[in-house]
């Protein structure tokens, strides 16, 4: 194919649409027709990426194999194409900012005033076309963060519109997702919020070629016809995406809407091809008719806001699937967990998977959550600040190092077990200064974990500052707690493993990030069949009684 064909997606009428999904599922069409396809979002938030953003704010922030810390639809991407996404996949008007303040720094500009246009949006659209560079891709969808008729979108949507023109109709189109609102008390559906966010885009020279409507019932004929006069786009060009029981299931939704068939026709690509979803359909009817079911308590301390844990929630859905087993989670937050509510909150379940997270808050919980596990021999995963957890109660409570912790939550501890690292401790930026992105890790012999992965050397993506302190690996070791993945050049511990437990396994890294449709992450595949063995058990034990 001669040019990369550019689609942007734009959100009009309110913000929580799902412009990631829509992105994402169109891109998996067109995957599955054959196209080379990537997805881009741009955010007009003035941080410079979302690591530095409490959970609270925008949700889980996930991490590229590149180390680049971003927004979480990145790993939406990921899960539904199976393609690694990198830095230039998440660009901010903070990035935008620093990197046309650096240039004026360096005297690039060459003695001109530096302006929001031409300048900024000049770095907007090279950044669109960094991905489009050297034909790697067919199609770049890019997604705009935010809704149209924002203050800070201003320059993207101008950006888009300069762009569209240099590049012309064929090769670059608009999908405008907007919401069809359901009035109960007239009995109606209303076209009149996507009629004005349709002419808000206008106003900044911008039309909509597909119009993407989220509704919360069927849009009859009369209505699609409604919107396409008064939105200026053909009748097939309105797309309605009603709510779906489970995001996996909008591909298919798209599909029977023909928003591939619309996309293809306007960018002038042959639209002869079946969308291959042989892999994908296999998924769902596994995910959708399990066989058994297993209760897995998510200890963590961001639970109230359900995309904190994104990525994790999603590999439970992928690793269920495989193991056709309906996975509950039931999120417990870490800070009201004691010696009272415990056996309230955890006995019932089959599993406990011990969260990432920064800071002291709800940490003894956790801690609390891990000597539960062990002690009852429940199946048990950590993550990251989870692993951490697990190796400061094992040190506490079966070394009896007393007050052993991290250096996190105690700068003082008697015992760091968790410790900073030389490099670290010079550090004073907090933005893109952890161990990011992927790292090797050699598994040893006889563990769980190479048993799982059925190799002995494996890349995981981190994000993280502090470290197993290894001054401590020999007692730990020989008291029971076995480092079974290191990381051969820094000798930095990476996995820890009970031999002496049915299933207890801690990781430094995120293996959540790696985890999508066409490839479920087998820690979580194996985490999944110990709870089902383990609920079995248990079923078994009580009908012996
Ligand atoms: N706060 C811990 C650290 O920085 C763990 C981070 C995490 O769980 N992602 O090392």
């Amino acid at each position: 194919m001669a040019e990369t064909k550019y689609i942007f997606v734009t959100g009009g009428v309110s913000s929580s649409l799902g412009k990631g999904i829509i992105a994402a599922s169109l891109a998996k069409l067109l995957q599955a027709r054959g196209y080379k396809t990537t997805i881009q979002k741009l955010d007009p938030y003035i941080n410079v990426d979302p690591g530095t953003l409490n959970p609270y704010e925008h949700g889980e922030c996930y991490v590229t194999e590149d180390g680049a810390e971003t927004d979480l639809d990145l790993g939406h991407y990921e899960r539904f194409l199976n393609v690694n996404t990198s830095q230039a996949n998440n660009v901010t008007t903070g990035r935008i900012y620093q990197s046309v303040i650096e240039k004026e720094r360096r005297g690039e500009f060459l003695g001109k005033t530096v302006q929001v246009i031409p300048h900024i949006t000049n770095e907007i659209k090279e950044r669109v076309q960094l991905l489009g560079k050297n034909h790697e891709y067919d199609i770049v969808i890019t997604e705009i963060g935010g809704t149209v008729g924002d203050i800070e979108s201003l320059p993207y949507i101008e950006a888009v519109r300069q762009l569209k023109w240099e590049l012309g109709d064929d090769n670059a189109l608009v999908i405008h997702l907007t919401l069809v609102p359901y009035l109960s008390a007239a009995g109606e559906l209303k076209t009149k919020p996507t009629q004005h966010s349709v002419k808000t885009l206008m106003e900044s020279g911008l039309r909509a070629d597909i119009l993407v409507c989220r509704t919360e019932h069927e849009l009859s004929d009369d209505i699609r016809r409604k919107l396409a006069l008064f939105c200026n786009v053909k009748q097939e060009a309105v797309i309605q995406s009603i709510d779906a029981s489970t995001i996996y299931d909008v591909p298919n939704m798209m599909l029977d809407e023909g928003l591939d068939r619309v996309t293809l026709k306007k960018l002038n690509l042959p639209d002869d091809t079946t969308p291959n979803l042989t892999q994908w359909n296999e998924f769902l009817k596994r995910h959708k008719n399990p066989k058994h079911e297993v209760t897995i308590g998510l200890i963590g301390k961001y639970v109230e806001l359900q995309d904190s844990y994104k990525s994790i929630l999603e590999a439970f859905i992928h690793a269920g699937a495989a193991n056709e087993v309906k996975v509950n989670i039931e999120s417990i937050h870490s800070e009201f967990i004691n010696d009272s509510t415990i056996n309230n909150k955890i006995s019932h379940l089959d599993g406990i998977l011990v969260a990432p997270g920064f800071g002291e808050r709800g940490v003894e919980g956790k801690i609390d959550a891990v000597r539960f596990a062990r002690e009852h021999k429940m199946p048990f995963l950590g993550i990251c600040l989870g692993m951490q957890m697990a190796v400061i109660e094992f040190a506490r409570n079966v070394l009896k190092l007393r007050n052993a912790n991290s250096t996190e939550m105690d700068p003082a501890t008697p015992h760091p077990v968790i410790d900073l690292m030389k490099e670290q401790k010079e550090i004073t930026h907090l933005g893109g200064t952890m161990r990011l992105g992927s790292w090797e890790c050699t598994l040893k012999d006889d563990s769980i974990a190479k048993e799982i992965y059925g190799t002995t050397q494996i890349f995981e993506r981190h994000r993280h500052r502090y470290e197993y302190n290894n001054q401590y690996a020999s007692q730990l070791e020989s008291h029971g707690l076995r480092s079974t993945g290191v990381n051969p050049k820094t000798n930095l511990v990476e996995i820890v493993e009970i031999p002496d437990h049915p299933w207890f396994v801690g990781v430094q890294y995120h293996p959540e990030y790696k985890s999508t449709v066409a490839s479920p992450h087998p820690l979580f595949i194996a985490f999944i069949k110990a709870a089902k063995e383990y609920s079995q058990k248990k079923k078994n034990a009580s009908l012996a009684q």
